[in-house]
């Protein structure tokens, strides 16, 4: 038997009798508090890492926590962040990179997809970035230059959030917060990005500054986001 039937036997005979409650309230419907856009990337785990139950998080996950940006066809994505915001109305939306990511070390070294043309296909989404990998990320450390582009990303795909029509619509009434985040795998730490200090800082010190800047939120985040990824 796998591990993973194993592990549902013993969510079903010990987890789930603790949590019955909860899954039975869950049934009748759901108010998650957020959408969390991140990578596919077996070592990161939404819940775990925020530390939340079924009916908390609405969660989009695929190769670079990429959102296509509007314009195109109808995506999951994309089709997913209009039910979260206009039907089940979340309040904040978090994409959330991480270091060591494939899917970016894909977009930086292209050679590398050969025998993957749907994961360069899809990784287009996030092809604005290759003015910075060739300019200014090929002239950083090579050690620097994937944390950098995760950084990057995380940032370029919260934009292409802000993009969509629901969302805009959803900041001029400013009902809802937009978050980047990048999960360290090396230590398990998130760094969040401040709009104040237009940098990756500790998530608990970008949410200090948030608090003072959220009457503003949705014009810094346009405007900072423009900053950052003009390259
Ligand atoms: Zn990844």
């Amino acid at each position: 038997m796998t591990r993973i039937i194993e592990g549902f036997m013993k969510f079903r005979d010990k987890v789930l009798p603790e949590k019955e409650a909860l899954i039975r309230k869950l049934a009748n419907g759901q108010s998650p508090q957020a959408l969390f856009i991140t990578c596919s990337d077996s070592r990161l785990n939404p819940n775990l890492l925020t530390q939340t139950e079924p009916g908390d998080l609405f969660i989009i996950r695929n190769a670079g926590n990429i959102v296509p940006p509007p314009g195109g066809q109808a995506s999951g994505e994309t089709a997913t962040i209009e039910y979260a915001v206009k039907h089940l109305k979340v309040k904040d939306i978090f994409v959330c990179g991480h270091t060591h990511c494939g899917a970016m070390g894909g977009l930086m070294k292209p050679e590398s997809l050969t025998g993957l043309p749907l994961v360069r296909g899809w990784l287009s989404h996030a092809e604005d970035l290759r003015s910075w990998i060739d300019g200014e990320g090929a002239r950083m450390p090579a050690d620097q230059r994937l944390a950098r582009l995760v950084e990057l990303n995380t940032l370029l795909q919260l934009e292409h959030v802000r993009q969509q029509p629901t969302v805009k619509a959803a900041l001029v009434e400013g009902k809802l917060r937009l978050h980047a985040w990048v999960y360290k795998l090396e230590d398990g730490t998130v760094q969040a990005f401040d709009q104040v200090q237009n940098s990756f800082v500790a998530v608990e010190d970008a949410t200090r500054q948030k608090l003072g800047a959220q009457v503003h939120e949705a014009a810094a985040v346009n405007s900072v986001m423009g900053q950052i990824i003009d390259y």
